[in-house]
């Protein structure tokens, strides 16, 4: 799962099967990688 730092749309990529990562909405080509899950556990131990 990627996020495009252009217009912050979600974009769903398999790298496998992809060539390049573009995001489909805009076209910009920068995406920043998300986490497949929110795994960041921010409780104060
Ligand atoms: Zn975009």
């Amino acid at each position: 799962m990627y996020k495009c730092t252009n217009c912050g749309k979600k974009v769903n990529i398999d790298l496998k099967s992809a060539k390049k990562i573009i995001c489909p909405y805009c076209g910009y080509r920068i995406l920043e990688k998300l986490r497949p899950k929110v795994a960041i556990d921010v409780k104060a131990v």
